[in-house]
């Protein structure tokens, strides 16, 4: 994983970064990472300010909470 900072002074969103995804059929390839798990877009380019390694102290609470669940139940749910 790594934190995403889409523009100066906002928050690190958590993103799947290459040879990681949500399952093997969705892996990201090299030199990509995944949107942010929260589901904040991108801005209009595509684009964004950095990645980095450490969340800083100031990761998006909601990216935790899905990475969180995401980790706790790696299978997916059948009872919908
Ligand atoms: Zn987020």
């Amino acid at each position: 994983m790594r934190y995403m900072q889409i523009k100066s002074g906002q928050r690190l969103h958590l993103v799947y970064e290459p040879g990681e995804g949500l399952d093997p059929q969705h892996l990201i390839p090299a030199g990509r990472f995944s949107a942010p798990l929260c589901g904040r877009g991108l801005d209009d380019a595509g684009g964004f300010r950095m990645t980095i390694s450490v969340s800083l102290g100031n990761a998006c609470k909601r990216c935790l909470a899905v990475y969180a669940a995401r980790a706790a139940q790696p299978q997916e749910r059948t009872n919908a």
